[in-house]
């Protein structure tokens, strides 16, 4: 997999998508992560990429040109199955929706700032708008990084046993049962008598029941869909 990402501030994305598990990843091969600052195509010696927004509105907008130079730079070397636009109106990241994007193949991904993007690169030049929740950051180097994250986790060989994906959280709809680790007792504070059984029946059962009565208490929209 190969993940194109366009940003007027590389170095934000730069740390979060170079250690631990999305690291490992590129080391193994799996995945291709390449940072492309939009700046390469702004417009005189301050590499201007932004401009005044039409109707007077404060805030600056990213231009059009510079977006589309980077694009088809980028689509002249090769095919890409979506062009997505980190937005918050965008459709609201879900584990269903890193799922179906760690089966593709290519993909950029662009992040806007200041007051957004022109609205013609969402009409003509984006497949797909994806948000991190309803709020707003300064920027979509952030959510990039979040999507990027949790797609790449997902690519098979990207986690080892030790960090099995299947048994995450939203995985099959349901929320992960709590964990434990040594020492079995700590303050007075126990771990569940189960979990030190060594019946792994038992321990299936009490995990499953936990997920069933965390996901109902925290989440009951996944129960009812
Ligand atoms: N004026 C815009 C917000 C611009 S914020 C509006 O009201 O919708 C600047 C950039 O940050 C956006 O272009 C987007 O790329 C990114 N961004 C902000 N919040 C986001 C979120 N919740 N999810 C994804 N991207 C976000």
């Amino acid at each position: 997999m190969r993940i194109d990402i366009i940003t007027v501030v590389p170095e934000l994305l730069e740390s979060p998508l170079s250690h631990s598990i999305v690291g490992r990843a590129i080391k193994k091969g799996l995945v291709e992560i390449h940072i492309h600052n939009l700046r390469k195509y702004g417009k005189g010696p301050r590499q201007q990429v932004d401009d005044y927004s039409y109707g007077g509105d404060a805030g600056m907008v990213i231009m059009v040109e510079p977006v589309f130079n980077m694009i088809n730079e980028l689509k002249a070397e090769r095919e890409y199955d979506e062009v997505i636009y980190m937005s918050p109106d965008g459709d609201i990241l879900s584990q269903g929706i890193a799922n179906e994007l760690s089966l593709k193949g290519n993909i950029i991904i662009l992040c806007g700032h200041y007051k957004g993007i022109d609205h013609r690169i969402r009409e003509h030049l984006i497949t797909r708008e994806i948000s991190v929740g309803d709020y707003v950051l300064s920027g979509g180097e952030l959510p990039a990084a979040i999507l990027a994250d949790s797609i790449i986790r997902l690519i098979p060989g990207a986690l080892t046993d030790e960090t099995s994906a299947l048994s995450d959280s939203f995985q099959d709809d349901l929320l992960s049962p709590p964990v434990y680790t040594r020492p079995s007792e700590f303050n007075g504070w126990k771990v569940p008598e189960v979990l030190l059984s060594g019946n792994p029946k038992l321990i299936k059962e009490w995990q499953d029941e936990q997920a069933v009565e965390r996901t109902r208490r925290l989440r009951p929209h996944l129960l009812s869909e």
